[in-house]
């Protein structure tokens, strides 16, 4: 077991720094435009805000009560009228002029601030998934599916809000606190130091309730996972819940995780309680002092210290100013709930994004084929009927596995040299091009491990996979791929129709019109040469059936037809048979038998084989236990062996009624340790309160 029992995706969580100042860095700087149109909008919308509260103290001390002359801050004297009736009207103007001007640079602002969020998070969301799908099969390993799924939609949206409210909030409540400020000042410093004596404590207390309420946060995130796997298993694996009756169970496992995070909230909310109240609180007692002192200055002179003169006017003003103040600071505290989140989901997406590929090309990875000067290259869509069947794109198809050895890696993306026990060890074979070569032996042995190192998916710890001479890790992994084709014993269909799932993968360049003729036409001829063509032609829209998602309307044998119409249609040189271990009705077994037979004709045929009885053909068997070659030989060479081979082919064939003892013990053995070992601590305590 790793030493450090997070996930890859964990630990680069935990190594992202300052990850909001970075989002602005990385994604938020080709958008700067619009926040800085933002920004500028949002200052003359505020500093307009200040102008009616401005103008109505100048025009009660000038027009109506006489203390003071008809001046604004700013304004030369030399521009404004000087006889009453002007004034006011001048007043007037002023006071609808700025209403006017709020309203229309509010809305600049407002699309200028949405353009920039949603243009950001357009960017981060499509991006992460560019990235995680090129993520190694490794990560995926882990089942983080629900984590990934969540990165993508919930961490985006928290990040698109917090750019979108937040950002417009604390620049608003920035802009008001310095501007009122500003003003005050302008008009009474010494008043203003009354009114804004409150700033300070609010900031403190602010500072204070940050501090208590960041670790709640970091509580509260921390059981987000757990909710979200909770839900994720029950829904991904409904089929085992209701089969296994444990529809309670997994009830209660989501009711657990969501009761954890309800007191996790609730003990946020309780900070809250007393944060917001208080803040306004302090508005409140601001402006009673402002009130209180403005009166009494205004009654009986300047109190204590005080020298200045205060008007009517101006305590008017600072009175209206004041209010102005309460309604933004009481956003403060959704402004940093946004805040926390925001840097939280942060945290994830460049977590996501640090990981990193392993299995990549190299700067100098050529094409598989390409050299040969075919003129397909490593597009790859070479079909039946363009002429260049037998070449494959250029590809032979010859495979040799120099000495691999392979252990899965625990941790890898964290650590490479964090591997676990070697599942195939030191294996060397070659193929032919045109060779049918048959993977049989027990659950586990590693045949599809075997057939992952060629695809690819994983790369070898030791040793080398060759095709046609070029080692996989020195060719382009789009060429190699597009040179295999796999048929799963568990197809993957998507939503959409059966064309679209025969085609899927082929022609999705921007030259071929995906619904012309020529390309329904090579679907069809796919499709009947996988002998699918009959079964689809009966559904009620033909080709143009939709599957739900999974495809589960399609049963298991039509399923791997379509699955074998696509890999028809790919063309490739090499094939990877997985043959369903579940048994389909003899007639549809002979049918996809015969396709596949046909299929494999001219290619580099892999099968791994459950039944022995489809492979007795194949140019070379392969016998496979615990990760080693041990027996290797046509199907009458393995039989005169009398090995292992001769043991299986006697059970199938009903010959030899059980295994040897020892072999079975040995197996049994072999699934108990590796059982052991992969049990996290979690899964290991779950299975025990299932038992119970
Ligand atoms: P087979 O195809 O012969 O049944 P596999 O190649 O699937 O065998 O598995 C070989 C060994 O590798 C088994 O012990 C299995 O538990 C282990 N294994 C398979 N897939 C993974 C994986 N993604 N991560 C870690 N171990 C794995």
């Amino acid at each position: 077991m790793a030493a450090d029992d997070r996930n890859a995706f964990e630990v680069y969580r935990d190594r992202v720094d300052r990850p909001l100042l970075r989002l602005f860095r990385e994604y938020g700087a080709g958008e700067a435009h619009w926040l800085v149109i933002g920004m500028a909008a949002n200052v003359v919308a505020r500093v307009a805000g200040l102008v009616p509260p401005v103008v109505l103290g100048v025009a009660i001390d000038a027009v109506f009560t006489g203390d003071g002359p008809y001046t604004l801050p700013i304004v030369p004297d030399a521009w404004l009228p000087t006889a009453g009736p002007a004034q006011f009207r001048l007043s007037v103007v002023l006071i609808v002029g700025s209403f006017l001007v709020t309203g229309v640079f509010t809305w600049i602002y407002g699309i200028a601030a949405n353009n920039f969020a949603h243009r950001v998070m357009h960017a981060v969301r499509t991006d992460s998934f560019d990235r995680m799908q090129r993520l190694d099969m490794t990560f995926f390993d882990d089942k983080q599916t629900g984590e990934v799924m969540s990165v993508l939609n919930n961490d985006a949206s928290n990040l698109e809000v917090f750019l979108d409210n937040a950002l417009q909030n604390s620049a608003r409540l920035g802009v008001m606190v310095a501007g009122i400020a500003g003003v005050l000042f302008y008009y009474n410093w010494e008043l203003a130091l009354i009114t804004l004596s409150a700033i300070p404590l609010m900031i403190l207390f602010t500072l204070w309730f940050m501090r208590a309420v960041e670790p709640r946060y970091v509580a509260q995130r921390s059981v987000v996972g757990d909710l979200n796997t909770a839900l994720e298993n029950a829904l991904s694996g409904v089929e085992l819940v209701k089969t296994s009756n444990t529809e309670p169970y997994e009830s209660e496992r989501v009711e657990t995780a969501s009761h954890q995070y309800f007191e996790r909230t609730m003990s946020i909310l309780r900070l809250n309680y007393v944060y917001r109240p208080g803040m306004e609180l302090f508005a409140g007692l601001a402006f009673a002092a402002t009130f209180a002192v403005g009166g009494y200055w205004l009654s009986a002179g300047p109190p204590g210290p005080f020298t200045t003169t205060l008007t009517v006017g101006t305590f008017v003003t600072f009175v209206l100013l004041t209010q102005q103040f309460v309604a933004p600071l009481a956003e403060v505290s959704n402004i940093i709930d946004q805040y926390e989140n925001a840097k939280a989901s942060c945290e994830r997406v460049f977590g996501l994004r640090d990981i990193p590929i392993r299995i990549t090309d190299d700067s100098d990875a050529v094409a598989l084929g390409g050299e040969s000067g075919s003129a397909h290259g490593t597009d790859g869509d070479g079909g039946p009927g363009d002429g260049d069947a037998h070449t494959h794109g250029g590809v032979a198809g010859a495979v040799e596995y120099d000495d691999v050895s392979f252990a899965y890696p625990e941790n890898a993306l964290v650590d490479p040299a964090d591997a676990e026990e070697e599942v195939i060890t030191d294996v060397s074979f070659a193929a032919d091009p045109g060779d049918t070569v048959a993977l049989v032996g027990p659950t586990g042995a590693g045949k599809s491990t075997l057939l992952k190192l060629l695809l690819r998916l994983y790369d070898v710890t030791d040793g080398a996979v060759r095709v046609d001479g070029r080692d996989v890790r020195d060719v382009a992994v789009e060429s190699l791929r597009s040179a295999v084709g796999y048929v799963a014993q568990d197809t993957t269909l998507f939503d959409g129709t059966i064309a679209e799932n025969v085609r899927y993968g082929r022609f999705t360049g921007v030259d071929d019109d995906v619904e012309s003729d020529a390309v329904r036409e090579r679907v069809i001829e796919a499709a009947k040469a996988a002998e699918a063509h009959e079964f689809i032609d009966s559904l009620p829209n033909g080709y143009d059936t939709r599957i739900g998602e999974q495809g589960v309307k399609l049963s298991g044998g039509q399923r791997q037809r379509v699955a074998i119409a696509r890999v028809v249609l790919q063309d490739p040189a090499i094939l990877i048979l997985d043959e369903a271990t579940s048994a389909v009705d003899t007639e549809t077994e002979m049918l996809i038998q015969r396709s596949l037979d046909e299929l494999a004709a001219d290619r580099t045929t892999f099968v791994i084989a459950h039944r022995l009885s489809t492979v007795t053909d194949a140019d070379t068997t392969l016998v496979l236990e615990d990760g080693e070659v041990v027996e290797r030989g046509t199907h009458d060479d393995l039989l005169a062996a009398d090995g292992l081979y001769a043991k299986l082919w006697g059970v199938q064939a009903g010959e030899i009624e059980e295994l040897p003892e020892a072999f079975v013990d040995r197996a049994r053995e072999r699934h108990v340790d590796r059982a052991v070992e992969r049990a996290v601590d979690g899964e290991a305590v779950e299975s025990e309160t299932l038992d119970d």
